[in-house]
């Protein structure tokens, strides 16, 4: 049975992208124990990785590269946002405890919408976040084998998820 549309499709795979340094970092590692399990064609996938495992049958392996452009996008820097440090007071006191480089911060936009800032500077005057997803402006190295395709039971293509092992439970 070959992945194409309405198949459940469990793949073990490694995800590898470069850093700032151009260093070769693991990003995710699926297996046998802990797969990825997803209904092929229901759009929550990058089309792009899609793309790369159709057509495939159980055993065979796949290695692929998807370009920032076509993954989670490229750096937008209007996403790189300087924060007043007055709204990180408290009594009139900077939370020094929560702004520490490298964290995430959970924030809300003006429509309460809830997003993470990656914290990139923190100076006297401002808070600089980074709102751009974490893989965002890296290249996606995927690698890995099919492990199992079946077809989707009508039930998981009315929910739109997997039902079972690796899936959703109700
Ligand atoms: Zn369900």
């Amino acid at each position: 049975m070959k992945i194409e549309q309405n198949k459940v499709v469990t793949l073990a795979y490694e995800l590898h992208s470069t850093d700032e340094r151009k260093q070769k970092v693991l990003i995710e590692k699926t297996d046998s124990t802990n797969p990825f399990v997803f209904i092929f064609g229901t759009g929550n996938l990058i089309p792009s990785f899609e793309e790369n495992v159709s057509g495939l049958s159980v055993g065979e392996k796949f290695a692929f590269s998807i370009e920032p452009e076509e993954g989670y996008g490229t750096v937008d820097k209007d996403a790189i946002v300087d924060i007043p440090i007055d709204v990180f007071k408290q009594d009139g006191i900077i939370m020094m405890d929560i702004l520490k480089i490298g964290s995430m911060l959970p924030m809300s936009d003006n429509e309460g919408n809830r997003m993470d800032g990656k914290i990139i500077a923190v100076t006297g005057e401002a808070v600089t976040l980074d709102f751009n997803h974490p893989l965002a402006g890296r290249p996606l190295h995927f690698s890995g084998e099919v492990v199992d395709v079946r077809d989707a039971s009508p039930e998981e293509l009315d929910h739109g998820h997997v039902h079972g092992a690796g899936g959703h439970h109700h």
